[in-house]
């Protein structure tokens, strides 16, 4: 048996999240069985936790999009028995039982193997969040962006992709802005090595097509019009990567940045992203993310809490990263 976050669908549609004891045989097909140590609660996870999105598209359901853990079983020739494993995405936690559980049963072929400078819990701090705000780097550095072309904007600041993407930044050398709703975190996000922080009304409302050249580049977790706001005050030549709808999932712009000023707006997804990208971008984690900072953003939950921080994370009320410890 092992304990696991259910999501149960009523006769009413309203779905419910409760922890349960599950026989492992109840597992679904897959040929390396993970004996989970952490995992954590990415936007998305709340979404799905929560039933705000129809994110879940079989009932009952695991949630969780990321878990880090060791192989107990496989039968894939990649993998031994002991092997420490994290996985991302590759729709599990929403088509597939997911992370907030003790044990899980996967395809080998999404699994990477843990960096060995990270701690499973380390790996579980960045998770969906933290990988995604490395590709979102990776990203602006392939198409040309280094420190010395200016300022990179960083949108949700206090959020799981925002802190990554400032700690991340910073320590590459970047002058980072940061935009945030939330006063009161100034501290925090200047210690993840912001230089500069603006309030996010100065972008989230409707703008003009294009506006005073700021940025050298920005990672935008927010969408709306913050997204095109941003387009609108990108330099010359600038790079914009997209990754969220924190405010929404339209994109009121117009070409006006990408034809007159040769902006380019990549767009970032993590889910079905391929291995090697991922591998890339967990060595980078490793080899360039502040341990130090990691520690400042995480908090640890066990998985009876993880319904209530759901509904917190969806209110804006939490910060940083949240790390579901399945065995406390
Ligand atoms: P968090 O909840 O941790 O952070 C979101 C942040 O966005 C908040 O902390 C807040 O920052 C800001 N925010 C919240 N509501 C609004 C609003 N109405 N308008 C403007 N800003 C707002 O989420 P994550 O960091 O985990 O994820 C952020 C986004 O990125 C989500 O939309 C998620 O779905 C997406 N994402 C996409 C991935 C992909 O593969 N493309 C992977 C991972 C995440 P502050 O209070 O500082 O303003």
């Amino acid at each position: 048996m092992f304990k696991a976050l259910l999501l149960k669908q009523e006769e009413n549609k309203k779905v419910t999240a409760t922890v349960e004891d599950l026989e492992v045989a109840k597992l679904p097909e897959g040929d390396v069985l993970v004996k989970i140590n952490y995992s954590t609660i990415n936007y998305k996870d709340s979404l799905a936790i929560t039933s705000s999105s129809p994110i879940v598209k079989n009932f009952p359901m695991v949630p969780g999009i990321d878990f880090s853990g060791e192989v107990e079983e496989t039968s894939n020739e990649n993998f031994k028995i002991g092997d420490k494993v994290i996985l991302n995405g590759f729709g599990v936690g929403e088509k597939y039982w997911g992370g907030l559980a003790q044990k899980a049963r996967v395809k080998g072929e999404w699994l990477v193997k843990l960096p060995e400078k990270l701690t499973q819990k380390q790996a579980m701090a960045i998770g969906t969040a933290g990988y995604t705000a490395m590709l979102c780097v990776l990203a602006l550095e392939k198409q040309g962006v280094t420190p010395d072309k200016g300022e990179i904007l960083v949108t949700g600041a206090t959020g799981g992709v925002g802190s990554v993407a400032i700690s991340l930044l910073s320590k590459l050398g970047y002058t980072v802005c940061a935009s945030s709703g939330r006063e009161e975190y100034q501290d925090y996000i200047n210690s993840l090595g912001a230089k500069k922080i603006i309030n996010r009304s100065e972008l989230s409302e409707k703008g003009r097509p294009l506006g005073k050249e700021i940025w050298a580049g920005a990672i935008d977790s927010v969408g709306s019009h913050t997204l095109a706001n941003i387009c609108a005050s990108t330099k010359y030549g600038g790079v914009v990567a997209a990754c969220g709808l924190a405010q929404g999932f339209d994109f009121p712009s117009t070409v006006m940045p990408f034809i007159l000023r040769g902006v380019s707006l990549l767009g970032v997804d993590s889910v079905y992203h391929s291995i090697e990208g991922r591998k890339e971008a967990w060595m980078r984690l490793e080899k360039d993310l502040n341990l130090e900072h990691l520690t400042k953003m995480t908090q640890v939950i066990s998985l009876d809490e993880v319904d209530q921080v759901a509904k917190n994370m969806l209110e804006n009320k939490t910060f940083g990263r949240i790390v579901v410890d399945v065995n406390l």
